[in-house]
């Protein structure tokens, strides 16, 4: 029989926890016991940051990123390239890709990608709406920034399709070796697709 060792609120703190990506009931109950000891630095403001996040976020109409203002802070900025515009399947990938700080255009969040063993079709994602962002006159290049799964690529595909009477560019991520990868350890698919796109050195 498993013991309680807490009350029902730390219980429930610790159930919530675990709830988080990452975190399973082990690191749960260690990341509530640090929260408890660190009530003043830690609790309290977290809290506060909770609350206040909840009060304030919003899904931007433009782009689907999520942020405290709509549009978002990305779409609102003008110094952005606006003929350049990123697809990607979700709010992680468009802030990895921020944080990389290798784009400097605007984003489109698909919510997903096409899953036909998931039931995931077309009209369950923002795919219309990109299509017609990628019609507005200052859009040069769509870049499809999707996963190298079957259903990024076919995801990719089917934009692709859509896009052709479009006047636009249409882009996707390189595939291959990592910054720092070792070929030996690659499988082969990457490392086959990796010499198919080499590019002049
Ligand atoms: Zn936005």
């Amino acid at each position: 029989m498993r013991r309680v060792v807490a009350g029902p609120e730390i219980e429930r703190l610790i159930q919530l926890l675990s709830k988080l990506p990452g975190l399973g009931p082990r690191s749960a109950r260690r990341a509530a016991l640090h929260l408890v000891k660190k009530r003043e630095e830690l609790m309290q403001p977290l809290t506060a940051a909770l609350g206040d996040a909840l009060e304030k976020i919003v899904v931007c109409d433009t782009c689907g990123n999520i942020d405290t203002r709509n549009p978002c802070m990305v779409c609102a900025d003008e110094t952005r390239d606006h003929s350049l515009l990123v697809a990607v399947e979700n709010v992680a990938d468009l802030w990895a890709l921020e944080r990389a700080g290798a784009v400097n255009g605007r984003y489109h969040v698909l919510g997903g990608t096409l899953s036909a063993l998931d039931g995931i079709g077309p009209d369950d994602l923002n795919i219309a709406s990109l299509i017609s962002r990628a019609h507005e006159p200052e859009v040069k290049e769509v870049v499809l920034a999707l996963s190298a799964t079957v259903d990024g690529q076919t995801t990719a595909h089917y934009i692709t399709d859509l896009l052709r009477d479009a006047d636009v560019k249409i882009t996707r991520l390189a595939h291959g070796v990592p910054v720092g990868g070792e070929l030996d350890y690659l499988d082969e698919g990457t490392l086959s697709a990796a010499i198919r796109q080499r590019t002049l050195f």
